[in-house]
């Protein structure tokens, strides 16, 4: 007899356990199958942001900033602190720790809502059904009235450079380092890239990025991605535009990176280590049996609607599955709503205002339109920039780089998009996502009053200079 459910989740990730417990809470019987294993050969809830993701990048972000900050910036504050070191172990160790606690927590709040987990792999077989195959190898079909599809992605691989043991790696590997490489190549410089660069040059690596388009960071504003070339640069990552890598060779303890440049076809570097960060693709292999109705786009996503519903409409798919940007608050939003709508409700994700961040430092963060998608519209817009060069707080933390931009409409006044880079630019732009949720024009945020001295200042100086009413900096000339 099959197992009846109202609702299997395939996936247990920001998408798929937020889906799973929101269905438990609305009163659905419900199941989530994931295949990972955690150590003791345990199911591992959490996919790739609690495990390999979002959380153990920034364990090592935030561990690698404040050495940093000991070793170079402690003394301008008047602090002696000679004879910094770290203890790489120790640090991975407290990633470890972290994900963990993050990962069991999930199992508690499985329990707590009434979630069944099921450790194994889910496949859509089509109709009602899914095939569990079971960590042990034991397989059953089980029945739902609905199902979500949330079996997130898996780092691209190319050719020109397959990964080999710990030399040349993917994301996953380049966050297990034991050791710091003292030449570090990375193949790729996006959002990943900049990351994982940034944690292995803080702790001492000598690291090249090599990124075959000639800019990088498309999806951000231009003016923000240019002042974060210069930072990063400064901050030791040599960044090389318009290098394409050709191919990959070990030789002994060395790895020789062939790439071709605007002037040269073949140009070698040599690394100890390589990290490949392309991109990463939809996982559905495993997800899907051929035949089962549910269709992909041309790039191997699922193919869905705005409310992720797919060609099959009592079976969903969300997160980093289906289109737009690959995010965990992007994922779980999605999870939310397609539960909201199995549950009849008329629940739509925004997606004009999902932010994204890079958690560099400093951060790179932003909202809605960028100035060249907002030209690219015709859209007849302002602009207004505050430095945080001008802001007392940042200059009095030490934290001065980097600006705030606002693009708002020269029509109806709204805020269109928030772009920053500088301290606490993630809590900045979700003040402008609050706003902009709420249909805000620049001249809301003009008339309101921010704390001083405040970070935030920035954002209101910022939206002053986009009509000529800064005050702390000059304005445009009239
Ligand atoms: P996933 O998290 O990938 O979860 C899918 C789960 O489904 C996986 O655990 C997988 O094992 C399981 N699965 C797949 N197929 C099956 C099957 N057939 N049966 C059973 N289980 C299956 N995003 C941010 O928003 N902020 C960040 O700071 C950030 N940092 C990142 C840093 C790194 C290094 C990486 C790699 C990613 C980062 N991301 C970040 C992206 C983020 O991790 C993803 O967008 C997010 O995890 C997607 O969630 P998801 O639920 O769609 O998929
Ligand atoms: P993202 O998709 O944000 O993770 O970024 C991946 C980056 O890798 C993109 O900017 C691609 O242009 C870049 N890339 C892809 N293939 C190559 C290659 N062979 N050599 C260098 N860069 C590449």
């Amino acid at each position: 007899m099959a197992d009846q459910f109202d609702l299997i989740v395939i996936g247990g990730g920001p998408g798929g356990y937020a889906a799973a417990i929101k269905a438990s809470q609305l009163g659905m019987k419900t199941a989530c199958i994931e295949k990972r294993a955690g150590d003791k050969n345990q199911i591992a809830l959490g996919g790739t942001c609690l495990n390999v993701g979002c959380i153990p990048s920034k364990a090592l972000l935030d561990s690698s900033h404040k050495y940093v900050e000991a070793k170079k910036s402690f003394a301008d504050h008047g602090i002696n602190a000679e004879k910094i070191s770290f203890d790489l172990a120790k640090m991975q160790q407290r990633k470890t720790d972290i994900v963990k606690q993050l990962t069991q927590g999930i199992s508690g709040l499985f329990k707590a809502n009434g979630v069944t987990p099921l450790f194994g792999t889910g496949t859509y077989l089509g109709g009602n059904n899914v095939l569990f195959t079971a960590s042990n190898g034991e397989t059953s079909t089980l029945e739902a009235k609905h199902i979500i599809l949330a079996g997130g992605s898996e780092p691209i691989q190319i050719p020109v450079a397959p990964l080999q043991g710990d030399r040349i790696v993917d994301s996953t590997g380049a966050l297990a380092f034991n050791e710091v490489p003292k030449r570090l190549g990375i193949i790729g410089a996006g959002v990943i890239g900049l990351e994982l660069g940034s944690v292995w040059s803080r702790l001492g690596a000598e690291v090249t990025m090599l990124e075959a388009q000639p800019t990088f960071l498309p999806m951000a504003d231009v003016q923000i991605v240019r002042e974060a070339h210069k930072i990063l640069q400064q901050q030791g990552l040599n960044i090389k535009l318009g290098a394409r890598v050709t191919g990959t060779e070990i030789k002994g303890k060395t790895v020789i990176v062939t790439y071709s440049d605007a002037k040269n076809d073949e140009l070698k570097l040599e690394f100890d280590k390589v990290i490949v960060c392309v991109g990463r693709r939809p996982s559905t292999e495993s997800l899907l049996k051929a035949g089962c109705g549910v269709n992909l786009d041309e790039r191997g996503f699922i193919h869905v609607n705005n409310f992720c519903q797919t060609t099959v409409p009592h079976v969903y798919a969300i997160g980093d599955s289906v289109r737009g940007p690959m995010l965990a608050h992007k994922s779980t939003e999605e999870g939310l709503m397609a539960v909201e709508r199995i549950a009849g409700h008329a629940v739509q994700v925004n997606y004009d205002t999902i932010a994204s961040v890079i958690y560099t430092h400093p951060e790179v963060a932003w909202v809605g339109l960028t100035e060249q998608a907002a030209k690219a519209r015709g859209e007849a817009f302002k602009v207004g920039t505050f430095p945080f060069m001008a802001s007392g707080r940042a200059l009095a933390s030490g934290d001065s780089q980097g600006l705030v931009k606002v693009i708002a409409s020269e029509k109806t006044d709204r805020l269109l998009g928030v772009h920053v880079i500088g301290p606490s630019a993630t809590e900045i732009v979700m003040q402008a996502v609050v706003a902009m949720e709420f249909g805000a024009s620049a001249e809301d945020l003009q008339l309101m009053t921010f704390a001083h001295p405040s970070v935030s200042e920035a954002l209101h100086e910022a939206v002053l200079a986009a009509d000529n009413k800064a005050i702390h900096i000059p304005n445009k000339k009239r």
